[in-house]
C-alpha cells in the first residue's frame, strides 16, 4: 500500500493553494484530483468573470485578491482584472507546472476510512494512505437544487440558451450574474428572492451583492428588461409546455424553465460524516480547521465557518490554508517557519475576531 504524508483532494484553489504551502515547508503530500486542475472553474458559464478584482499589488504587501500564494497575481499571469472561469483555471494550471507540484488528475476519491494512524483512500485509481488528509473538494460541483429548472451551475453559455424571456430564482451573486448576461444579449428578466440582496448593504462581501456586480445591474435595469421581486418561488407546475412559478405573492409564468440560482454546496461526500456538524455547517477547531471528530482530517476552501462568517471568497479562505500546513509540519516535527511570507503579507488569519467581526465604518 502506498503512502504519503499527506493526500490533499480536490485541485482547485484551495487543493493547489494548501500544496504550494507544504511544499514550502518541503512536507511530502499528493493532490488527487477527480477531474482536471481547476475542474470547477472550466465549467463556468464562457461569459461569467471574477467579481473580486485582480491586482499585482503583491510587493506592497497587499496580495492579488485572487491569489492563493503571497508570490503570484492572477493579474500578472492573466493581464485581466476580472478573469473567466477558463482564465482563472489557466493561473491554477501554471502554479502547478512553475512549482512542480504533484497532482494526480483523473483520480477520484471515492471512500475514506480512518485507521489508527492516518487514513485508507480508496480512490478510482486504487487505494492510498495518507497520515493526514486535506479536504478541499470544493461547492461549485455539488448544486443546491430545491425546485424543478435549469441549475446556475449546469449553464455552459447564456448566449445558447433558447428563449426570449426567464425567470431567475434567487438574487445573489449567481442569480444577478444570470439576470446581467441574459439582459445584455436582449433578454427581459424577471429575478425573485425574498432577502432581496441587492438591496442588502451590511459591509459583509459575503452576504452583500459586489460593487461589480451592483454597477452591472444598474446597466441592466436601465434597458428596463430587468424586474427584481421581492418574493420566495415556493413551487413550479409545468403546464402546457410553459413553466408556472407559485410565489409569495402571486404566481408567474414562464416560457423557458426557470434558471436557480439557489446556491452551491450542502455536502462532503465521503469525509461527511468524519465531521460533526451544526446548523448544516461542519464544526472545525478554530486554530487550523481541523475536524472536531476525525484528528488528522482538515477542511480547506469556502465550506470553512467560523463564529457565523463564511470564508466563501478566494482572499478570505486563502489565509486559513497556511495554518492547516503549519499544523500538520509541527505534528510531523518539521518546522513551519518557511511560512512567514504569509503572515507578513496578510494571507494569515488567525484573527478571528478581527475577519469575523470587522466592518467598515463609512
Ligand atoms: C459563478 C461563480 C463565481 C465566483 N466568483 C468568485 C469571485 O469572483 N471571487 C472569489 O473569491 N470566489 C468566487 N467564487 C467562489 C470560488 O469559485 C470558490 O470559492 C472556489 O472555487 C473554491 O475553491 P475550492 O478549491 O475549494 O473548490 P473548487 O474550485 O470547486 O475545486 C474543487 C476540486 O475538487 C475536485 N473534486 C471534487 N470531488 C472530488 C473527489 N471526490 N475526488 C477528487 N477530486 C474531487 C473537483 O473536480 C474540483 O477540481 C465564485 C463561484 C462561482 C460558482
Amino acid at each position: 500500500m502506498e503512502r504519503v504524508d499527506v493526500a490533499i483532494v480536490g485541485a482547485g484553489p484551495a487543493g493547489v493553494g494548501v500544496g504550494l504551502a507544504l511544499k514550502r515547508l518541503g512536507v511530502g503530500f499528493r493532490i488527487l484530483e477527480r477531474h482536471t486542475v481547476g475542474a470547477s472553474f472550466r465549467r463556468w458559464p464562457a461569459e461569467t468573470r471574477f467579481i473580486t478584482p485582480s491586482f499585482t499589488a503583491n510587493a506592497f504587501g497587499l496580495p492579488d485578491l485572487n491569489a492563493v500564494s503571497p508570490e503570484t497575481s492572477p493579474a500578472f499571469t492573466l493581464r485581466k482584472e476580472h478573469p473567466s472561469g477558463p482564465d482563472y483555471a489557466r493561473y491554477l494550471q501554471a502554479l502547478v507546472r512553475h512549482y512542480a507540484l504533484p497532482v494526480a488528475t483523473r483520480t477520484a476519491v471515492e471512500k475514506v476510512q480512518p485507521l489508527e494512524e492516518g487514513f485508507r483512500l480508496t480512490t478510482s485509481q486504487g487505494p492510498l494512505e495518507a497520515c493526514f488528509l486535506v479536504w478541499a473538494t470544493g461547492e461549485f460541483q455539488f448544486p443546491r437544487q430545491a425546485l424543478p429548472g435549469l441549475h446556475y451551475g449546469q449553464v455552459r453559455s447564456w448566449a445558447r440558451l433558447p428563449g426570449e424571456r426567464f425567470v431567475v430564482v434567487g438574487g445573489y451573486e449567481s442569480g444577478l450574474d444570470a439576470a446581467c448576461n441574459l439582459v445584455a444579449l436582449g433578454k427581459r428578466v424577471q429575478v425573485f428572492d425574498p432577502k432581496a440582496p441587492w438591496a442588502r448593504a451590511t459591509g459583509e462581501p459575503s452576504v452583500d451583492v459586489s460593487p461589480y456586480t451592483l454597477e452591472r445591474l444598474q446597466q441592466a435595469l436601465a434597458t428596463g428588461r430587468l424586474e427584481l421581486v421581492r418574493a420566495a418561488v415556493r413551487r413550479v407546475e409545468a403546464k402546457g409546455g410553459s413553466f408556472i412559478l407559485h410565489h409569495t405573492k402571486g404566481a408567474v409564468e414562464s416560457p423557458t424553465p426557470p434558471i436557480l440560482a439557489t446556491g452551491f454546496g450542502g455536502g462532503l461526500g465521503p469525509v461527511e460524516q468524519l465531521f460533526a456538524w451544526q446548523k448544516g455547517h461542519p464544526i472545525l477547531s478554530e486554530a487550523a480547521d481541523e475536524s472536531t471528530r476525525t484528528p488528522g482530517l482538515f477542511l480547506a476552501g469556502p465550506g470553512v465557518r467560523h463564529r457565523g462568517t463564511a470564508f466563501c471568497f478566494i482572499y478570505k479562505f486563502r489565509g486559513r490554508l497556511p495554518l492547516v500546513a503549519s499544523a500538520i509540519a509541527e505534528r510531523l516535527g518539521v518546522d513551519s517557519g518557511p511560512l512567514e511570507p504569509y503572515r507578513a503579507r496578510g494571507m494569515w488569519a488567525d484573527d478571528l475576531a478581527a475577519c469575523c467581526t470587522s466592518r467598515c465604518a463609512c
